[in-house]
């Protein structure tokens, strides 16, 4: 048989070290939310084992499943323990030292050093189990599994750590199964060990978990005749212990939701808004939806969990069911509890159950609802709201046909009329405000906002007073590519095409000079589709077109990106004929003088819209010839 492990020390994984040092060393203000982190481990841990005592009854412990919170002044001590699931010695090491959330890496090098900004993004990434060592020096933890048929009491394991490189784990006789820690408080932590300020902090923070959090009862003024002493402590619950979304909305206060928002999302920031809901009928479940105030570091990473907790008549079942919302509606955090799906649902069987699939709709829709609700009467928040997340709801625009047009009427965009040019204008915005006679929506893409602002395809409009809505996020051209119209007003790309403007008809340009048209089509040759006077320039020599169906610059990217050969695009050059430099190069009989000059106005063109030259050195080579040229003169 094999020796029995005592103890044992482990090195912190290095991520895990990482964070817990910037957790001490960060988190001066709010020390407090330890109590909120351990109590919601404890609330996680007896949900656990609540599940599984649906098949074993007899896991459920005497006296019923409680979270209990106590203190020693004297010795300045605090332990939160709880008859929930506990861990096998396994798991401790595992779960107590490492992190397992993917990205941490990634994550941990977006911090900078500033003490302000990492807190709050330690924040987004969850604080959990470490937050213990913002108080204390040294942390204590007691566990033994509920799973391991020991029964009542049994060998479980103790781990210690004083937050620095490394834990210790050794074998602990005689505990009841669930886990107990024991936070020994610094020296400047001590004002915790106190029954006022413990009762207190739960209140505020725990008072919406289901599950009873109990202290000591506050024993009475001892009676005259000396009875009283030596009675056995008694405890009380301290929160409503009564989970927060089966409350009625009426009772449930503002600050409550935010709280439970804290529990559920473990992000530290106050949701932007929530949404909570029963349905009752055919399909019976409770929802509280939240909007987060920022984008998490793995909002990109299409791998990250999502979802929301499903919880079955009350019971918990899973964190993350991703089955009840659509991806890209995946930084909506929160709860549904079901009365109908069996307890004993799989995340298989929620990919196929007809329920699921309604709750699914109807919860996108209440989704979409909360956020036009925001946006009507939180505009400030609502514009948060488009900063961190809009490009992900821009998504649903190719995803969800169903609520096309609601997503439509929700995202937000620069465009040529709004003063500071950032995302502030709905597309009902737009509609609302074109010019007579207009029957489309104009819109640019672009690589940056600087590049859309610059482009020479602005001009015309700019001149006609016409708005032009300017896209430059990296889903833009996808998303375009699959819309057709808003509102029945049809999406054109200012890019593209030719151009029928509302307004006077234009002067047909002066210089019609065929010859030109010819002149510089010889020499672009095979590198356009074609060559004309351009209808859409003011200021600009010349401008490029794109082909009704060429990808654009940034699809173009993409694309290549994912390896595909692209046949290089042909647009058509459109050159400005009342423009000085095109008057003088209609002029110009040196015939490599005149190729140079054309060939500068074409890579030009390509350099409005944000794209190198093709030959970025033949450029700077003609370039400088023609330089040399004007101080030979
Ligand atoms: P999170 O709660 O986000 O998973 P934490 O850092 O709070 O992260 O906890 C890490 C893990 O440690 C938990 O996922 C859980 O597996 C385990 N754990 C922490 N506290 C307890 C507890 N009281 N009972 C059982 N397991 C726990
Ligand atoms: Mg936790």
């Amino acid at each position: 048989m094999a020796e029995p492990v005592t103890t044992e020390t482990y090195g912190f994984q290095t991520e895990a070290k990482q964070l817990l040092q910037l957790m001490i060393h960060s988190l001066y203000s709010n020390r407090e939310i330890f109590l909120r982190e351990l109590i919601s481990n404890a609330s996680d841990a007896i949900d656990k084992l609540r599940f599984e005592s649906i098949a074993k009854p007899d896991l459920v412990p005497a006296g019923d499943f409680a979270i209990r919170v106590t203190f020693d002044e004297e010795n300045g001590t605090v332990s939160i323990a709880d008859n929930g699931i506990g861990m096998t010695r396994d798991q401790v090491i595992e779960h107590l030292g490492t992190i397992a959330k993917s990205g941490t890496a990634e994550f941990l090098n977006q911090l900078t050093g500033d003490q302000k900004k990492d807190s709050n993004l330690i924040g987004q990434f969850g604080v959990g189990f470490y937050s213990a060592f913002i108080v204390a020096d040294e942390v204590e933890v007691l566990t033994r599994s509920a799973l391991d048929g020991q029964g009542e009491s049994g060998t479980g394991t103790r781990w210690t750590s004083r937050g620095e490189d490394a834990f210790t784990v050794e074998d602990a006789p005689d505990l009841p199964a669930g886990t107990q820690v024991i936070l020994h408080l610094k020296p400047d932590a001590k004002e915790f060990a106190d029954a006022y300020r413990l009762r207190n902090i739960v209140g505020r923070y725990s008072d919406h978990i289901g599950v009873p959090v109990e202290m000591e009862k506050v024993a009475p003024p001892a009676d005259d005749d000396g009875t009283s002493g030596t009675a056995a402590t008694e405890f009380e619950t301290v929160n409503s212990a009564k989970a927060l979304w089966t409350r009625s909305r009426s009772e449930v206060e503002e600050d409550e939701y935010r709280e439970f928002y804290k529990h559920v999302s473990h992000d530290f920031q106050d949701p932007l808004s929530w949404s909570h809901n029963r349905v009752e009928g055919k399909l019976e479940y409770t929802s509280l939806l939240y909007v987060p105030r920022s984008a998490p570091f793995d909002l990109w990473n299409r791998e990250a969990p999502r979802g929301l907790k499903l919880y079955v008549q009350r019971v918990f079942i899973m964190d993350e069911a991703e089955q009840f919302l659509p991806l890209y509606l995946r930084f909506i955090k929160g709860v549904v509890d079901s009365n109908d799906l069996p307890l004993n649902v799989s995340r298989e069987i929620l990919q196929q159950d007809e329920r699921v699939t309604s709750i699914r709709s109807a919860l996108t829709k209440r989704a979409l609802n909360m956020l036009e609700t925001l946006a009507k009467n939180e505009p400030a928040d609502y514009q948060t709201f488009i900063g961190e997340f809009g490009e992900v709801l821009k998504e649903g625009t190719g995803e969800d046909f169903a609520n096309r047009e609601t997503i439509l009427k929700l995202l937000r965009f620069a465009s040529t009329t709004d003063p500071d040019e950032e995302k502030h204008v709905s597309l009902e915005d737009y509609v609302g405000r074109m010019v007579e006679g207009q029957e489309k929506i104009y819109y640019l893409i672009a690589e940056s906002p600087e590049n859309a602002k610059s482009s020479p395809h602005l001009e015309v409009f700019r001149k006609k007073g016409i708005e032009v809505l300017l896209l430059f996020d990296r889903i833009d051209e996808w998303m375009m590519s699959n819309l057709q119209d808003f509102d029945g007003k049809a999406f054109v790309d200012v890019m593209r095409g030719d151009l029928a403007l509302p307004g006077e008809a234009d002067e047909t340009p002066e210089t019609e000079s065929d010859g030109l048209t010819e002149r510089i089509k010889a020499v672009l040759d095979d590198q356009v589709e074609d060559v004309r006077p351009s209808q859409r320039l003011t200021d600009s020599p010349a401008c490029l077109v794109l082909g009704a169906h060429d990808p654009g610059a940034q699809m173009r990217k993409i694309l290549e990106a994912t390896g595909q050969q692209l046949p290089a695009s042909k647009p058509v050059f459109e050159y400005n004929a009342g423009h000085p430099l095109l008057t003088r190069l209609d002029r110009e009989a040196d015939e490599d003088r005149f190729r140079d000059l054309v060939l500068i106005l074409f890579d030009q063109a390509s350099l409005a819209d944000g794209t190198a030259p093709r030959d970025a050195a033949a450029y700077v080579n003609r370039l400088n010839r023609l330089l040399l040229s004007l101080l030979d003169d």
